[in-house]
This record gives structure tokens, C-alpha cells and sequence, in this order.
């Protein structure tokens, strides 16, 4: 008999596969509390719900993905509340995914923008170039003069301007002990060094050896923004900096890159590097710190990493420290990925009402885990003329910790 080739199944077609995972939610409504979208607009078409409605009808060709339509996937934080608290388990964050790899990227992702940020190097190279030109003293001006929708001013909102102050150093290893992989990233490897030297110096306190990877983009603002083919390139080159690295377990300090890594690397541990200390924190001795930080959980430590519980043990060790996290249900701050470039003025709206609550908590300092959460936070910060320091957890446990 004739082999006769097999009909497709919608699951396997992209589309196809859209509207099974559509097809999971049953409409309870459960998730629309939880989604800061929807807090925002009070809008069924900004609520997990609705996206998942028009997700299915885009998938099955009964919409059309008019700026208007898909705007509304776009405007998505990707921050997973709806998924943690859906009854029917529906995997939200894998459907927004592959919708928007259907849809290609969205008109508004700053292409270029993006290009530069992804690269550690040229932003190191720019920073240097931005300070031989004085930005600091004129960078005010110049926002003012770009439009308040342009992904350029956001940028030079948020982003420091001055030289990156250190790079994490990739000599230092502990002669015993089982080997992990740090992963740096691309803006965290600039802008978060303090953070990953910290994580070092604690992993090492607690008989890690430590092995720093290159500095490269995980792939993160691709896979969330529907640049398949960027996400694909990122991936691969996860895939090649890991086996190079001989270790046992990857460690990233930014919660936002944890979710990519695991699917670039899907039999490998991936982790916070809390996870990993937390188990030891009975035998780490810090120094006393009489300050009340507000602690900000970012959605991808509670949502993707689960690391909030390790976390707090681990501050818990630091004598009179007064550790406040913002009261429930979890919010989101805005920045979320490439979000506050792309839509500035929403991104703002999420972080003030945030800020508002952090106010409230009356902090000398505040933590927050994610590099973009900070530098987004922080800007509403000094815009506010508020006189908050703002730090990564590990960069405060390593500063208490006492042979550091
Ligand atoms: S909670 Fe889950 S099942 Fe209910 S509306 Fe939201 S996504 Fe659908
Ligand atoms: S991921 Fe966050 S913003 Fe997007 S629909 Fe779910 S709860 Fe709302």
C-alpha cells in the first residue's frame, strides 16, 4: 500500500497550536484582579481573558490584526499573574509567545534601540563616548526636546549616563566545590556588575566555584517582542557559552533572563543564585544594618524564578535590617522588558501608582532583583526628587556579609 501522507493536525501548525492553548480557558475571569492591564484601562480587551479571546480569533483567521486589535497583545507585560492564579492552568506566557512570533514584531519595538542595548559592549563604548561629551550636563535638554512617545527619550530617562562603574571579574574561582555558570547578560552586565560580583563573592562564601560566561543578551526582548529568528540566534549561543563552561548549574541575578535561559537550555538547572544560597544562609554571618528597605518582587522572581521565600530568609540574616515588601496582590512596575521603551507613557503610569505604595512603606533604601524593574523605578525616583537608594538583595547581602 501507498504511504499516504498524514493530514496535519491543527496542534501542529502554529496557529493551530494557538487556538488549543486558547481553547484551555474556560472564562472564569478569575485572572482579571491580578492583571495590572486591566487595572490600568478597566478594559475586557486589556484583561487576559479578552487577549486570549483575541488571540483565538486571530489564530483561526476570524480577526483581522489590525493595529487596533493586536495593540492590545502589545500592550501585555508578559508579567504571568493571570497564569499563577488560573484555575485551569492555562499556559498564558507560552500563548503570547507564539502569537506574537505569528505576528511578527509590533510597529512600535525600537529596532535599533534594541540593537545597541542588547550589545554590552557598544553600550559600554557609548557610556565612555557619552561622558567625553559632557551628556550628563545637556542629557536634560535633550529629552526635552524629543517627543514624550519616542523610545529615545525613555531610554535616556532611564538608562544611567555616566561610565559603568566596574565589570564583574571572571578570575576568581574557589578551589573546591561544585561549579556554576554566572550568566551576565546584556544591560545587568552593564549596569548591574555590583550585583553580580556580589553574587560571586556569596557563592563563593558558601563553597561555590564560580564561572562568569561572556556578557551577551539571553535572547529575552526577541522572544517577548515576536523576533523569532533574534530569540532563535540568542539561544544558540546560550547553548555554546554553557557547554564551554563545564559547570553544573546556570545562575542568573536577573529574574527577566531566567525564563529565556530555561528554554534555551530545557534539561539544564537554571536558577536565581537565592536558590542556591539560601540553604547556607544559617551559616553566613552578616553585619547588623539599622535601615527599613522596601522590598519590590519583580513579577518574573515571583512569576518565573519563585525565588521571593530564599530571598527573604537570606535578608532575614542581616541583624536589624527591617525588610517591608509591598502589600498584595503583586502589581507590576511597567518596565517589562522592552515595554517602557515602546510605550512610555503606560510604563509610567504602572511605576508612579507603584512608587505611591513604596512611599507608603516610608524606606531608607529600596531592593528590587531585576536590572530594568530598578532603572525604571529609579527614574521615577529622581523625577520625584525622592532620596531612595535602590539596590540589587545580593549587592546589600554581600556589602553585610562579615569576612566581605
Ligand atoms: S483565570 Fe484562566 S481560565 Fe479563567 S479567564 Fe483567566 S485565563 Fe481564562
Ligand atoms: S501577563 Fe500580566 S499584563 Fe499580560 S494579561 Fe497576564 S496579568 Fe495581564
Amino acid at each position: 500500500m501507498m504511504d499516504m501522507p498524514l493530514e496535519k493536525t491543527p496542534h501542529s501548525t502554529p496557529s493551530g497550536r494557538i487556538a488549543d492553548l486558547a481553547d484551555q480557558c474556560v472564562q472564569c475571569g478569575l485572572c482579571l484582579p491580578v492583571c495590572p492591564t486591566y487595572a490600568l484601562d478597566r478594559n475586557e480587551a486589556e484583561s487576559p481573558r479578552g487577549r486570549i479571546a483575541i488571540a483565538s480569533a486571530l489564530a483561526r483567521g476570524l480577526a483581522d490584526p489590525a493595529a487596533g486589535l493586536r495593540e492590545h497583545l502589545d500592550h501585555c507585560l508578559g508579567c504571568l499573574n493571570c497564569e499563577k492564579v488560573c484555575p485551569a492552568h492555562v499556559q498564558y506566557g507560552e500563548l503570547l509567545i507564539a502569537t506574537r512570533a505569528s505576528l511578527g514584531p509590533s510597529p512600535q519595538r525600537p529596532k535599533h534601540l534594541l540593537g545597541l542595548i542588547k550589545r554590552p559592549a557598544w553600550m559600554r563604548l557609548l557610556r565612555w563616548f557619552g561622558r567625553w561629551l559632557a551628556l550628563p550636563r545637556w542629557k536634560d535638554l535633550l529629552i526635552r526636546r524629543l517627543p514624550t512617545a519616542s523610545p529615545w527619550r525613555a531610554a535616556l530617562r532611564t538608562m544611567p549616563v555616566a561610565a559603568p562603574a566596574m565589570r564583574v571579574r571572571t578570575d576568581e574561582t574557589h578551589a573546591e566545590g561544585p561549579c556554576v555558570a554566572l550568566f551576565p547578560g546584556c544591560v545587568a552586565s552593564v549596569d548591574d556588575a555590583e550585583a553580580q560580583q556580589a553574587a560571586v563573592a556569596l557563592l563563593q562564601a558558601a563553597g561555590f566555584q564560580v564561572s562568569v560566561l561572556p556578557a551577551f543578551c539571553c535572547g529575552a526582548m526577541d522572544l517577548h517582542g515576536g523576533a523569532t529568528k533574534g530569540a532563535e540566534r540568542a539561544a544558540r549561543k546560550v547553548q555554546k557559552a554553557w557547554l564551554a563552561s563545564g559547570a553544573t548549574r546556570l545562575l542568573s541575578v536577573t529574574p527577566g533572563c531566567l525564563g529565556t535561559l530555561r528554554r534555551a537550555l530545557p534539561d539544564v538547572s537554571v536558577m536565581d543564585p537565592l536558590e542556591l544560597l539560601a540553604p547556607h544562609a544559617e551559616a553566613m554571618r552578616f553585619r547588623p544594618l539599622a535601615r527599613r528597605v522596601a522590598l519590590h518582587l519583580p513579577c518574573t522572581q515571583l512569576n518565573v524564578a519563585g525565588s521571593a521565600g530564599a530571598l527573604l530568609q537570606l535578608l532575614h540574616r542581616v541583624p536589624q535590617l527591617d525588610v517591608v515588601p509591598l502589600p498584595p496582590p503583586a502589581s507590576c512596575c511597567g518596565a517589562a522588558g522592552s515595554h517602557l521603551l515602546e510605550y512610555p507613557e503606560r510604563a509610567a503610569q504602572l511605576r508612579d501608582r507603584m512608587l505611591r505604595q513604596l512611599g507608603a512603606l516610608e524606606p531608607h533604601l529600596l531592593l528590587s532583583s531585576n536590572i530594568g524593574c530598578r532603572l525604571h523605578l529609579g527614574a521615577g525616583i529622581r523625577d520625584q526628587g525622592l532620596q531612595w537608594r535602590h539596590l540589587h538583595p545580593l549587592t546589600l547581602l554581600a556589602q553585610q556579609l562579615e569576612h566581605a
